[in-house]
């Protein structure tokens, strides 16, 4: 049976947007060692602005409109924010055939006889294309209509309002280790792991890698293991997670319905609320 207390502490849990789905879950809350992050739309806001259009041999719109035809297609923040610019432009009539998505890498589709690329720089190497250099902050989306390189797409992201707090509190309240984990690149994952102090970051993971990761963090780890995310690309590394944390209103339907506890209002603090939650309930049960 479930102990009374463990109710009382999901009610309570729930008048603050945190829904908890069982009382196990407050009780690894109480044991927590470690927290993983994804960093896109959890530990930053997940809304690109278009920093810098970089075109060679076409105009501004026509990389951002080729990069939109294969875009439109994907609920990536990034794509997102490349719908968003190019609307300022124009309106995408067209559709590209065989559209498909690379997760952690970008997107592909085809438009009549040519074949459409937008994606990131290790993805692009892989595939033989000689990109431009990434010398500035942000994340960048390079463009190809077949094995032609027509530029790149530089966006940047801002971190949370409340993340750096929320990095604070977690350790006040007994966690050892704050890690995040992103398939961007390492000068943008460092960038940002600097300004909001936290302990680890690894960049550059493809999907599988960060659960690879994170199987290493659970061996390495003196208690348990949470994972915060908002399931784009990462829903697999939720599951794996002794405590997986899900972001309510950016995240996908699929983080919701695999995550243990969701996090109604966005905001990395909220984790910090549901620690503190779970310790008072804990006070009520002994
Ligand atoms: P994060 O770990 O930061 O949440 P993802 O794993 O979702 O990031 O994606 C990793 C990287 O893959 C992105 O930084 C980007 O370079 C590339 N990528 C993923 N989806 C897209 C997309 N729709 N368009 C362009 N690039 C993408
Ligand atoms: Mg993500």
């Amino acid at each position: 049976s479930i102990p009374l207390g463990f109710f009382s502490g999901i009610g309570a849990a729930s008048k603050r947007g945190i829904l908890v789905k069982g009382g196990n879950h407050l009780e690894s809350l109480q044991q927590l060692d470690t927290v993983v992050f994804d960093k896109t739309g959890t530990l930053t806001e997940g809304v690109f602005e278009v920093t810098e259009l970089r075109p060679i041999a076409c105009s501004d719109e026509e990389l951002l409109k080729v990069a939109t035809l294969v875009e439109q297609h994907s609920n990536h923040p990034i794509a997102k924010s490349i719908q968003r610019t190019y609307a300022s432009y124009g309106e995408v009539t067209e559709s590209v055939q065989g559209y498909q998505e690379v997760a952690g890498s970008g997107v592909v589709g085809r438009f009549g006889a040519d074949t459409i690329r937008a994606g990131n720089a290790r993805w692009f190497k892989e595939l033989g294309y000689e990109t431009l250099d990434q010398a500035k902050d942000g994340t960048y989306v390079h463009v190809a209509r077949n094995d032609v390189y027509l530029g790149y797409i530089r966006i940047a992201d801002n971190i949370k309002g409340s993340t750096v707090e929320a990095l604070a509190r977690l350790k006040t309240l007994g966690v050892r280790k704050t890690i995040m984990l992103t398939g961007d690149r390492q000068a943008t994952a460092e960038a940002i792991g600097r300004q909001i102090g936290i302990d680890q970051i690894h960049a550059e993971l493809l999907p599988d890698q960060k659960v690879e990761q994170l199987e290493l963090i659970l061996k390495q780890a003196d208690g348990r293991v949470a994972f915060v995310g908002d399931g784009i690309n990462d829903a697999p590394v939720l599951t794996r997670a002794d405590v997986g944390i899900a972001m309510g209103g950016l995240g996908s339907d699929v983080a919701i319905e695999a995550a243990d506890i969701v996090l109604m209002t966005d905001e990395p603090k909220q984790l910090a609320e549901a620690i503190e939650v779970a310790r008072a309930t804990r006070k009520i049960v002994y």
